[in-house]
């Protein structure tokens, strides 16, 4: 990794499925003026068009030929609406449905297909392309962006990472048992473990963070320690 001091850089934030990752990023793009884009929201996005389009049957095995025929027909941005940023697909608000048990249990066999990882690599690094970025994910900095100058890979036990994820979904009015996330949690990593496109891994020079036993002040603050590291700033 490099140490520019004052020019904008691409800061990589990979790991595990709720692994408090987004918020991070999204804090550390808040305080340090970057933009900040959630890559998996990209998944989710394509695989609610893939289930309203009936390209995902009941065993949940995936139309690959016609989704792949589809993607240019998918548009995704993201809209930011007093501070609040929203996944848009084909011009429409979706940031609700897309965090749905529903999509979360869909995404995974989506986001192996290497056809969906080609086009959604391509727009993330369109989004990068100006630097000053904050970007979450599985491949950021393995993938999407190999020469980012800061690279952080975060996990936790499955069980706390199911617990916090049980906590914001039921918080949110989702009817959902902590089994039935925790289930989902393992799942999605296991898939995103051993896919043969771009799996989830460490970049070599990305610095791990466990983070299970953090409150979220102590993980901001780690976070934001490492940027002043690496750029001098
Ligand atoms: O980050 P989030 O949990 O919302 O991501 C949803 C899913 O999208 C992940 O479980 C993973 O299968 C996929 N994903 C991916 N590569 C990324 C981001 C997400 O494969 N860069």
């Amino acid at each position: 990794m490099t140490n520019k001091a004052s020019s904008p850089i691409i800061i990589a934030i990979d790991g595990y499925s709720s692994s408090g990752k987004s918020s991070m990023a999204k804090r550390l793009a808040k305080t340090i003026g970057y933009r900040y884009i959630d890559s998996g929201a990209m998944y989710r996005a394509v695989t609610l068009y893939a289930m309203r389009h009936g390209m995902i049957s009941n065993d949940g095995s995936v139309d690959v030929d016609k989704l792949t025929a589809a993607l240019p027909d998918i548009h995704i941005d993201f809209a930011v609406e007093n501070d609040t940023q929203y996944t848009m697909l084909n011009g429409e608000n979706v940031e609700a449905e897309i965090r749905s048990m529903a999509v979360s249990n869909n995404v995974s066999p989506i986001a192996a297909i290497a056809q969906v990882r080609h086009a959604l690599v391509a727009m993330q690094q369109s989004f990068g392309f100006e630097k000053g970025i904050v970007m979450d994910g599985r491949d950021i900095g393995t993938t999407v962006f190999p020469s980012a100058e800061m690279k952080i890979f975060v996990t936790a036990s499955p069980q706390t990472r199911a617990q916090r994820r049980f906590l914001e979904l039921t918080d949110k009015g989702h009817a959902i048992t902590f089994e039935e996330v925790l289930a989902n949690v393992v799942s999605r990593d296991h898939i995103d473990e051993t896919r043969a496109e771009s799996p989830l891994r460490r970049a070599d020079d990305a610095i791990e963070l466990d983070n299970s036993t953090m409150t979220i002040d102590e993980q901001n603050k780690w976070l934001l320690d490492r940027y002043h590291e690496i750029t001098g700033a």
